[in-house]
């Protein structure tokens, strides 16, 4: 017996996102990420005695919508508060963020796994700081001699996305980790680059026993920085909890560490409870009031999110399969909508996008971005065919020389020659010649065997190098063999 006939897994995510602001969330210091180490301070995000911070107008405004995009409650009074402890990444010995009364409240976002459609509750985001980070000398902490401290992070604005535990597998939880960095992604929240840390996820896990109302006790596991993590981690503490709880024992409330290379998760240290960092009201700050008029102004600026882009792409008749790969890439969506503006058949247009074009990309590892083909010239390409000026056989050659050479669909095809053959009396006289060169495929078409026409088709298309039009030489075939 596995765990999976006995235990229901609960998750439940926070996530922290990197706002993308050019400068900090309380000083003018620039937000770029890397650079040497501590040049990117100044007394305020390095905690010296007698500063005082001052909230960035662009945070509040980047939080709003992030808000707005998970369907959350903007309060219109909130307030900040310093979370105390210790660590040398943390200059202040504490961290301005925000306690009992977050900027946002009660969202939620949908996930589909496996065609199952599930909401997900979001329970707040709140605003606060980055902290620094450690520089060990050696590989890891514990085989280090010396550390050092880098600030460069330290005051970088973060927001904390909360999930309810709602999710009951490792694919929910990594159905909801894509919708959510999508959705980010699409509201311009932040650069999403997460093998920069610009998006960190804690992943709360517990289990229990099927049919059981109570949920179990959970670990956190800290600061995973991509999905495959994320999907490891999972695995090893759903196993880990499984066997204590099947030996009898109880899971600890603890936070852990995800280490990577051993594929584990270790103990951090317990379960800090809130009133351990002694949480007040941040006083060198006014609580933050937003009226309507603000939050209807950053309502203007959200974009078309994913969920309604999939919706819309679905309607013109696209599966939802197609819908869902064109939407999860962001650049690939804006290339597809540009295309659309010229060209009204969605279906033939994701093939192609999704299909050749896509292809090109990946065999030279590169990204929609950066396509030599734009979309008004696959658009041109798309047309010939529609024209029936070239095959779609023909076509696939055709945007393999598009995106080596940059050039127009109609100036490949004019300078190849690769026009489809639809003129009737061209493509009599090759099919005369074919009709006497193939007596026995004749004699048998007219024997009443169908194949041989087929065959016959075959050796039109070869002498026209695939040129001919299909349709047509079918036609006059038939007509010629039938007089
Ligand atoms: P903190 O970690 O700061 O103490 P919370 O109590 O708000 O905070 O919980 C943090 C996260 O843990 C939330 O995403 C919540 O959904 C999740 N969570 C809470 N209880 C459980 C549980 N028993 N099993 C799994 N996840 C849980
Ligand atoms: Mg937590
Ligand atoms: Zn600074």
């Amino acid at each position: 017996m596995t765990f999976r006939d006995k235990y229901e897994i609960v998750c439940g995510v926070e996530t922290h996102v990197e706002m993308l602001t050019k400068t900090k969330i309380f000083c003018g210091c620039t937000t770029e990420f890397g650079g040497e180490q501590n040049t990117h301070v100044c007394p305020v995000c390095l905690g010296l005695p007698g500063v005082l911070p001052v909230l960035n107008k662009e945070v509040v405004n980047l939080a709003i919508k992030a808000g707005l995009a998970l369907n959350c409650e903007i309060a219109d009074f909130s307030k900040f508060d310093r979370k105390n402890y210790y660590y040398p990444d943390l200059p202040k010995n504490y961290q301005t963020s925000q306690y009992d009364l977050p900027i946002c409240k009660g969202g939620a976002l949908e996930i589909s796994v496996n065609g199952q459609k599930k909401t997900i509750g979001i329970t707040r985001a709140h605003m606060e700081e980055d902290a620094g980070k450690l520089v060990h000398s050696g590989e890891t902490i514990s085989t280090s001699v010396s550390s050092g401290v880098d600030y460069n992070r330290t005051g970088v604005p973060l927001l904390e996305i909360v999930s309810e535990p709602d999710m009951r597998s490792i694919d929910e939880v990594l159905a909801y980790l894509e919708e959510l960095i999508q959705i980010i992604d699409y509201a311009g929240i932040s650069d999403c680059k997460m093998e920069q840390g610009s998006i960190r996820f804690d992943i709360n896990v517990s289990l229990r026993p099927i049919g059981s109302e109570q949920f179990g006790i959970r670990s956190e596991t800290k600061n995973l920085n991509s999905f495959n993590s994320v999907r490891r981690c999972m695995e090893y503490e759903i196993e880990r909890q499984a066997e204590l709880l099947d030996e009898g024992g109880q899971v600890v409330q603890e936070t852990r560490t995800w280490d990577e290379g051993k594929g584990i998760t270790l103990s951090l240290r317990s379960k800090e409870e809130a009133h351990d960092y002694r949480y007040f009201p941040e006083p060198d700050l006014l609580p933050l009031v937003i009226d309507k008029d603000w939050i209807e102004k950053i309502r203007e600026t959200l974009p078309e999110l994913p969920s309604a882009k999939r919706e819309r792409l679905q309607s013109l008749g696209l599966s939802e399969y197609d819908a869902k790969v064109i939407v999860s890439w962001k650049p690939m969506a804006n290339f597809f909508d540009k295309a659309l503006d010229n060209f009204a058949d969605a279906k033939i247009l994701a093939n192609w996008v999704t299909g050749d074009l896509s292809g090109l990309l990946n065999a030279k590892n590169s990204s929609f971005e950066e396509s030599p083909i734009t979309p008004q010239q696959l658009v041109g390409l798309l047309k010939l065919i529609q024209k029936g000026e070239i095959s779609g056989k023909i076509a696939k050659s055709v945007i393999e020389e598009m995106f080596d050479t940059g050039k127009d669909a109609e100036v490949i095809v004019k300078e190849k020659g690769l026009a489809q053959i639809s003129d009737e009396g061209e493509l009599e006289k090759i099919i005369t010649g074919v009709i006497s060169a193939n007596a026995k495929s004749v004699a048998d078409y007219q024997a009443g065997k169908e194949s041989a026409l087929g065959f016959l088709v075959g050796q039109v298309m070869k002498a026209t190098k695939g040129q001919a039009n299909p349709g047509l030489v079918n036609k006059i075939l038939r007509a010629k063999l039938s007089e």
